[in-house]
């Protein structure tokens, strides 16, 4: 058997290892690495594919987010709510920007932001929501949406984990995640469903005005060179990173429905197991399954996670601590207990391997090896 990985990444590039040296041949012998045709190429295309009318690549994820902010005027002082059971980028940026972050709790079944908890967390100050459409599925969007609308907000979607679902909404209509509401963000780190072979990332929007001043906010500031009309950043895509991502972003839906195959034959395998909530779907999204992320509900999530590892099965808690109980960012405002759901799902979560790669041999001694723990 082939030793087993949380994320297959060298599988992945042997299938694709002909199309990706010639593309990284051709920007190397262009030179255009920065602001080249691929990045443009490659914009027009995620566009096309997300339904997005503005694409604006970026450095990071964790700047598409902050330059998302700073497009919004978002000031010290304004409160953004957002999610605590999450990857810690959302909050460092609020932090950063002087904007103070506070947290809703999410929902038991798909860890997504709870609409309800939402509307509690709404004070005078309240600028924007940022919901966080985790391992994989998008946060109820219609919900958000509509209390953003009542409130007066700015939503912006943080899709890092989730870029290739779809969202549906009660009248039939579908979006994709991340162009719902008025900015959606996205990662493109190599772990990512389209991740690149470095740090990468964008920022989607359909608002023309929103767009251009995303556009200035990565370029120092500055429409035309050497004039700067604002307090800027210098995030930028590369060609490099450009050119695997429009060979990726080819395959995104079928590296989403491998992902699928995958989660199937774990919910199939476990569904006797009481001790065991396998991940529940979301209603009005499909899933793409950055993650695959089990309940562990008996007190042994730790156990389980040692037994895998004693027998070659990688596996990982996302999220061990949640970010209102982070040394840098406890606060008053969300004491210990003041989240419950949240912190019940740090002390059950279990993510198990997910990829593109894995070989039935594999997913065999996964599940037996989860099985022979409960027996
Ligand atoms: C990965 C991730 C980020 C940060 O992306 P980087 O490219 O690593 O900066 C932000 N939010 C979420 C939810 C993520 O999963």
């Amino acid at each position: 058997m082939r030793p087993i990985q949380m994320v297959d990444l060298v599988g992945q590039y042997q299938k694709i290892k002909p199309e990706v040296d010639a593309a990284l041949q051709r920007v190397i012998d262009s030179t255009a690495f920065i602001n080249g045709p691929e990045v443009k190429e490659f914009e027009k295309e995620l566009g096309a594919y997300l339904g997005a009318k503005h694409v604006i690549g970026c450095a990071n994820g964790t700047d598409a987010l902050q330059i998302a902010m700073m497009a919004l005027d978002l000031k010290p002082g304004d409160e953004v709510i957002t999610a605590s059971f999450t990857f810690v980028a959302t909050v460092e940026v609020v932090a950063l920007l002087g904007i103070v972050p506070v947290f809703a709790d999410v929902l038991p079944g798909t860890f997504n932001l709870d609409p309800a908890d939402i509307e509690r967390k709404i004070t005078p100050k309240t600028k924007a929501i940022v919901p966080v459409h985790l391992f994989g599925q998008t946060a109820d969007m219609e919900a958000i949406m509509s209390i953003a609308e009542t409130h007066g907000l700015h939503v912006i979607e943080d899709n890092c984990q989730a870029i290739g679902s779809d969202y549906t909404f009660r009248d039939g209509s579908r979006k994709k995640s991340g162009t719902i509401g008025h900015i959606g963000t996205t990662s493109f780190f190599p772990s990512k469903n389209l991740g690149c072979y470095g740090d990468g990332g964008a920022i989607f929007t359909n608002d023309d005005a929103l767009a251009k001043k995303l556009r200035r906010v990565c370029n120092h500031g500055s429409d035309v060179r050497y004039y700067h009309e604002v307090v800027g950043v210098n995030s930028r895509l590369d060609s490099m990173q450009a050119a695997i991502l429009r060979i990726k972003l080819r395959r995104l839906d079928a590296y989403g429905a491998a992902r699928n195959t995958v989660a199937a034959t774990y919910d199939a395998a476990f569904a006797g197991i009481p001790a065991l909530r396998t991940p529940e779907r979301s209603p009005n999204s499909t899933h793409v399954f950055h993650q695959y992320t089990l309940r562990v509900t008996d007190g042994r999530r730790d156990g389980l996670k040692q037994h895998l590892e004693a027998h070659g099965v990688p596996a990982m808690i996302y999220y061990p601590v949640s970010c209102h109980l982070q040394n840098a960012y406890k606060s008053a405002r969300s004491p210990e207990g003041s989240l419950p759901v949240t912190e019940q799902l740090t002390r059950e979560v279990l993510s198990l391997p997910m990829s593109t790669e894995l070989d039935n041999e594999q997913l065999t001694h996964i599940t037996d090896t989860v099985k022979s723990f409960f027996n």
